[in-house]
C-alpha cells in the first residue's frame, strides 16, 4: 500500500527507502520505509538555499503567491484520500480524521488564496503638515517550522500557506515520527510548483528530515527569523529561550490540559456525544482532546454511567478498517499510559478501562480501550498532560468552584462548557472565565475550524495559528513617514536651528 500512496504522491522511492532511520507505522509496528536523517551542516546548506528563494520569492507580487497556494490546494483535493491514508498509516489515527485533516489543509489554502489579496496595512493622519503615514506589512524571511507527529499535516499547512502568500520561503522539519507525510506535501506543493512556472524559486520550500537536533540548529539560525513550532510543552521549554537568545520571534502551540464543565441544566445527550469524540477521538492524542471532565455533583454519577456505556460502543482496531480509535503512537506512550493509571490507582482514584487491546493480533501495534479515572481532586496528575485517551472526572457544587478547578492547571489550550443558563456560559467566555485561547459553548474542546485562529495561554505557548489576521505574524511591519511638503517640520514641534 505505502509503495502505491508514495507514488500517487509524487514521492520517489529513493526518497524514503534508502536510508538507516526505520519509519514504524503504529496500525501494526510494520516498517513504512527508511530514511536519512539530516545533521547540522545538511541544515545549514538548506537555510542557505531559502535564503536565496526568499529574496526572489519576496519580488513575486502577492496575489500572485497566492496563484501558487491555489495550485498547492487543487493538488490536495485531488490527492486527499491519498495523504489521509497516508496519514492513517504513519499516525494511526482514524481514516476519517486523516481525511479532515487534509481538508484542514484545502480550507486554510483558499482562506491564504483570497489573503493574498488582502495584505493590507492602515493610512494614519501625520501631525506635520504636508506629510502622511502608513503601515506596511513585507516578507519577513525564511520561516522555520517544526511539527508533532500527531497532526502531522494541517498545523504545517496552517502556517504554510499564509507564509508563501507573505512572500516567504519555507523550512519544514516534521517530526521524526511523520517523515513520510512531509514528504508528500512536500511532492504535491513541488508539482503545484511546476505548474506555477519559473517565478517560483528553487528551493521556496524544503523538508529537513531531522531530529532535535535538526531543530535545534533550525532554532539557532539568525536567518531564520520565524520559528513556527508545535509540540510538548518540553520541547518549547527547551526551543523557546533559543530562538529569544538571537533575538528571533517564535509561534508556540504546546500541550494542552483541556477540561469541560458539564452543568446540571446541560443538554446531556449532546454532552455525552462531545465527550465520546473528544475525549477518545484520536486515541485521546490530540492537543484539543478532553482531558478533564468537571461534572455538577448532581448529575456525576449519571454521567458517568452514560459515558462508561458510550465507551463500551466504540470499536477498537485497524484505523483504515472504520474503527473509532486507532493505537497509540508507539509503546513509549503505551508505558506512558500505564504508568500514569498505576499511579492514579495507587492515588485510590477509580479507574475504568486502560487495557490493552489486540495484542495477540498486532504484537508491535498499541491499542487500548479508553480510560475514565474518577478523582476526588486535582492533584498533580491531572495537572500534566499525558497523551492518551485517559479522562479524568471531577465534581464541583457551584460554578465558581468549576471555574477555578478548571483554570488550575498549567495549560491553557481549549476549554468548553454544556449549559443551558445563558448567565453561565457567558461567564465561561467572559473576562474572568476560561484562561484558554479557546473557549466553547455546547461543543466540544476538540476540532477546530481554520477561520478562527488556533492556540493556547499559559505552557502551551501564547503562540496563534490559522485564520483572522495571524498573517501579521509573518510579515514585517514597517511604518512609512511621507513629506510630500516643501518644508522640513520636526514631530513634536521640535525647533532644531
Ligand atoms: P515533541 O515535543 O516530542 O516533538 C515535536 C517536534 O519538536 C518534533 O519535530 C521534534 O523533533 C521536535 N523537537 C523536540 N525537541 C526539540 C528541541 N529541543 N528543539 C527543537 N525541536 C525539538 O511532541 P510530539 O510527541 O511529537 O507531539 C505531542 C505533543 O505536541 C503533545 O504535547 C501535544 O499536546 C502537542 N501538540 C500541540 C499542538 C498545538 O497546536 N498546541 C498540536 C499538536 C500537538
Amino acid at each position: 500500500m505505502i509503495e502505491s500512496l508514495m507514488q500517487r504522491l509524487g514521492v520517489s522511492e529513493d526518497a524514503y527507502r534508502q536510508g538507516d532511520y526505520a519509519v514504524i507505522s503504529p496500525t501494526d509496528g510494520g516498517e513504512l520505509g527508511q530514511i536519512r536523517l539530516e545533521g547540522v551542516d545538511a541544515v545549514e546548506a538548506r537555510v542557505a538555499r531559502a535564503q536565496r528563494a526568499f529574496e526572489e520569492w519576496r519580488r513575486v507580487p502577492a496575489p500572485r503567491r497566492g496563484e501558487l497556494v491555489r495550485l498547492f490546494g487543487e493538488q490536495l483535493r485531488r490527492h486527499k484520500e491519498d495523504l489521509g491514508a497516508l496519514v492513517t498509516l504513519e499516525c494511526g489515527k482514524i481514516y476519517q480524521e486523516g481525511l479532515g485533516e487534509v481538508q484542514e489543509m484545502i480550507d486554510i489554502c483558499d482562506l491564504a488564496v483570497g489573503q493574498s489579496r488582502q495584505l493590507y496595512g492602515l493610512t494614519i493622519a501625520s501631525e506635520r503638515p504636508g506629510h502622511h503615514m502608513r503601515e506596511s506589512w513585507h516578507p519577513l524571511g525564511p520561516i522555520g517550522l517544526i511539527t508533532a507527529f500527531n497532526f502531522p499535516v494541517a498545523p504545517w499547512a496552517w502556517n504554510a500557506a499564509l507564509a508563501l502568500v507573505c512572500g516567504n520561503s519555507l523550512l519544514w522539519k516534521p517530526s521524526e515520527k511523520a517523515p513520510l507525510t512531509a514528504l508528500g506535501c512536500q511532492a504535491l506543493l513541488e508539482r503545484a510548483m511546476a505548474e506555477f512556472g519559473d517565478e517560483a524559486p528553487e528551493g521556496l520550500s524544503q523538508v529537513i528530515l531531522g531530529d532535535r537536533e535538526a531543530g535545534e540548529r533550525l532554532a539557532d539560525d539568525p536567518r531564520v527569523p520565524l520559528i513556527s513550532a508545535t509540540g510538548s510543552t518540553r520541547m518549547g521549554r527547551e526551543l523557546a529561550p533559543r530562538v529569544a537568545a538571537r533575538f528571533g520571534r517564535s509561534i508556540l502551540e504546546l500541550g494542552g490540559n483541556n477540561g469541560m464543565i458539564l452543568a446540571p441544566s446541560a443538554d446531556l445527550d449532546m454532552a455525552v456525544r462531545a465527550i465520546l469524540f473528544s475525549a477518545v477521538g484520536t486515541a485521546g492524542q490530540r492537543c484539543t482532546s478532553l482531558r478533564r471532565l468537571i461534572v455538577h455533583e448532581s448529575i456525576r454519577d449519571e454521567v458517568v454511567e452514560r459515558v462508561k456505556k458510550a465507551y463500551a460502543g466504540v470499536t477498537i482496531g485497524d484505523p483504515m478498517e472504520g474503527n473509532l480509535v486507532g493505537p497509540l503512537i508507539d509503546a513509549q506512550a503505551f508505558e506512558q499510559m500505564q504508568s500514569v493509571l498505576d499511579q492514579a490507582r495507587q492515588q485510590g482514584a477509580s479507574v475504568f478501562g486502560g487495557e490493552r487491546q489486540l495484542a495477540d493480533q498486532y504484537p508491535d501495534g498499541y491499542y487500548v480501550t479508553p480510560a475514565i479515572v474518577e478523582v476526588e481532586q486535582q492533584d498533580d496528575l491531572v495537572k500534566n498532560e499525558t497523551f492518551a485517551p485517559i479522562l479524568y472526572v471531577m465534581s464541583y457544587r457551584d460554578f465558581d468552584e468549576a471555574m477555578t478547578l478548571h483554570n488550575d492547571v498549567p495549560q491553557g489550550l481549549s476549554s468548553c462548557i454544556f449549559t443551558s443558563d445563558v448567565r453561565e456560559s457567558e461567564a465561561f467566555i467572559s473576562d474572568v472565565g476560561s484562561d484558554c485561547g479557546i473557549a466553547n459553548v455546547n461543543i466540544g474542546p476538540s476540532g477546530a475550524e481554520i477561520g478562527g485562529a488556533f492556540g493556547g495561554e499559559k505552557e502551551t505557548g501564547g503562540g496563534r495559528e490559522s485564520g483572522s489576521d495571524i498573517w501579521k505574524s509573518y510579515m514585517r511591519r514597517q511604518t512609512n513617514t511621507v513629506n510630500y511638503s516643501r518644508e522640513l517640520p520636526l514631530a513634536q514641534g521640535i525647533k532644531f536651528d
